[in-house]
């Protein structure tokens, strides 16, 4: 019997609404099959950035270590779950979802947390590594039991990066940096902005009879991610490869006052060689 009634529930966790969240978007608007069509939709958009990043990204994770491109490879996985999550509106769906963003924001943390800020007992990354993957894996568990354990922890990861960006930036003079970090946390403050609208003022969005503010944030925080980690990744260059002479530049055009953001290395190997 004990068997049965958990196949039903496995099941259940599958089926169409069975996530206790539902966005402001109405639903089944446009397709009987999706459930919320432009937050579905806009999810697309990791697919577009992230194949991109991953190309600009390229000489910087030769040069220091291929694993970063796990974030991007990540955010690709981010993007699918996204999809599969507003087209359904299902329990899997949401974990999927939710614990994706954990695991990007587990692997950033692992890659790029600054090797000086380690707690005195980690002596190398790979340490360090071990111990977010351990506490990710735990917190992944859990959050099964209790749903709410990884939104604590997307919390903690994301308010450590952002207190230990805040103290690197107090002491950097480079314009071009400055720039990038105003721009991604903008970004950051708009996404969410969108989000937290989304999620408690929909009875005004509907009332105005514009629904999309989710949508826009899936735009909005794949931009403040590409921002936001190439300025990360650029501060580890400066530490971890600086013989590379890491620089910022923009795709498509460098002049242009919009574009995404990447690491040039004008330096080679032979540089460091040199020296
Ligand atoms: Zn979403």
């Amino acid at each position: 019997m004990g068997g049965v009634y958990s196949n039903e529930r496995m099941a259940g966790a599958f089926s169409y609404e069975s996530s206790e969240i539902d966005w402001c978007e109405d639903n089944y608007k446009h397709s009987e099959y999706v459930v919320e069509y432009f937050n579905t939709m806009s999810s697309f958009f990791f697919f577009i950035v992230s194949p991109i990043m991953l190309y600009l990204l390229h000489p910087y994770a030769k040069e220091r270590n291929l694993a970063v491109h796990m974030v991007w490879i990540m955010m690709i996985f981010v993007g699918l779950f996204s999809a599969y999550f507003h087209m359904t509106l299902s329990f899997v769906g949401q974990m999927l979802d939710e614990l994706s963003i954990l695991w990007v924001l587990a692997v950033g943390y692992s890659i790029w947390f600054p090797r000086k800020l380690f707690p005195s007992f980690i002596k190398d990354r790979s340490t360090f590594s071990r111990l977010v993957l351990l506490i990710t894996v735990i917190t992944s568990m859990s959050s099964f039991v209790k749903p709410t354990a990884n939104a604590y922890a997307l919390n903690c990861f994301g308010l450590h990066l952002l207190y230990t960006l805040g103290v690197e930036m107090r002491c950097c003079t480079d314009q071009k940096v400055l720039r990038l970090a105003k721009l991604s946390v903008a970004l950051w403050v708009l996404a969410i902005s969108c989000w937290i609208s989304d999620r408690f003022g929909c009875s005004f969005w509907q009332r105005l009879n514009f629904c999309y503010l989710h949508g826009i944030w899936h735009i909005l925080i794949v931009i403040a991610v590409a921002y936001g980690s190439t300025l990360i990744a650029y501060l580890d260059a400066n530490y971890e490869i600086p013989y590379s002479l890491p620089g910022l530049q923009y795709w498509p055009c460098d002049k242009w006052a919009v574009g995404l953001p990447h690491i040039v290395l004008k330096g080679t190997t032979k540089t460091q060689k040199r020296c």
